[in-house]
């Protein structure tokens, strides 16, 4: 059976003499980028593209409003809006990136808005053959959520990893039930625990989505979440911090009761991934710090920084408290 990807052998070397991993480099954590650079050799850039799948949670499965801080058009490049077909969108997305950084020549087709294994098999089996048909694309990212993994859609997945480069990314948010329910994302915990282990049983590359802020949750529980994901087969974390966008039922929240959505600020929000990172395992890596949201979009206060800024403030943040990622980890 092949190996799994998060069992890599670079990812256990031995730590230096300050406790932190070397394969960590100049950083006080596990940066994704560097992964795929010791692993892929270079570069390897997503090119989103839209394939026109919904969710259970807008089409009247578990609801119709979606999950309390979701409008997928706060995420969705505009480009992806104005050309229908994939291929053109990923012609259009290359060409973006190509010019953005010269040099760049292997690309990922990643399906990133709404749930892209949520449909019949032979639709999402056309949607990826159709990406992976363009002569650029090595490889897939599909963004989903936990409880849209039935075990036929895994085996297939599994079977096109052994072919070609595959990341499932899966939209956790919350390790809480209780802020799960709140934001109503239509499942909780136990769910996402079972998705992440039935993925990587097949060997699956699988990123986690995070969401830090949402209402309920506090700085225990995020603790405790740290500590359960640290137990899971995890690869990667993306991290981002709420931000309240327009036209979702957080939206409506915050304007009513913004004491009910007390929003964290730069410095908090670096200090809980701080607090999760020194309670997550080395070999997992971080593939992203934080998002933007265009600013028509955004309803909450601007933090005044860009997300290239994130990397220096949590970089600063490990130093000031003499801590890398995985120095509480107990996993
Ligand atoms: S966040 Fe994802 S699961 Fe929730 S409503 Fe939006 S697309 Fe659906």
């Amino acid at each position: 059976m092949r190996q799994p990807q998060h069992a890599r052998p670079d990812d256990a070397l031995a730590p230096t003499d300050a406790g932190i991993p070397a394969h960590f480099g100049a950083r006080r954590y596990h940066a994704y980028n560097d992964w795929v650079k010791r692993t892929h050799g270079g570069r390897l850039q997503k090119i989103s593209v839209a394939a026109g799948f919904t969710c259970p949670n807008r089409d009247g499965t578990l609801g119709r409003g979606g999950c309390s801080f979701c409008n997928n058009d706060g995420f969705t490049p505009s480009y992806l809006r104005e050309q229908p077909t994939v291929p053109q969108q990923l012609d259009t997305g290359i060409a973006f990136m190509r010019r953005r950084y010269p040099g760049t020549q292997r690309f990922l087709a990643y399906f990133q808005s709404y749930s892209n294994t949520y449909g019949e098999l032979a639709r999402l089996q056309d949607a990826y053959a159709e990406a992976l048909a363009h002569p650029d694309v090595e490889g897939l990212v599909i963004g989903t959520r936990p409880d849209c993994l039935p075990d036929a859609v895994l085996d297939y997945l599994g079977a096109l990893a052994s072919r070609c480069h595959v990341e499932l990314e899966i939209g956790i948010e919350s390790c809480s039930d209780a802020v799960l329910a709140e934001c109503l994302r239509g499942h909780d915990f136990a769910c996402t625990q079972d998705a992440l282990r039935r993925a990587a049983a097949r060997g699956l590359f699988v990123t986690g989505h995070l969401l830090l802020g949402l209402p309920g949750e506090t700085r225990d529980s995020l603790l405790e979440g740290a500590e359960a994901l640290a137990r899971l087969p995890l690869d990667s974390l993306k991290f981002h911090q709420l931000q309240v966008v327009r036209h979702t039922r957080l939206a409506i929240q915050y304007r009513d009761d913004p004491a009910s959505v007390p929003l964290l600020t730069p410095a908090v929000y670096v200090d809980r991934v701080v607090d999760m990172l020194e309670r997550l395992p080395a070999r997992l890596s971080v593939q992203r710090l934080g998002s933007e949201v265009p600013p028509e979009l955004r309803l909450s206060p601007d933090w005044g920084m860009r997300l290239s800024a994130f990397p220096a403030l949590l970089h600063a943040c490990m130093q000031q408290r003499a801590t890398w990622q995985s120095r509480l980890c107990t996993a």
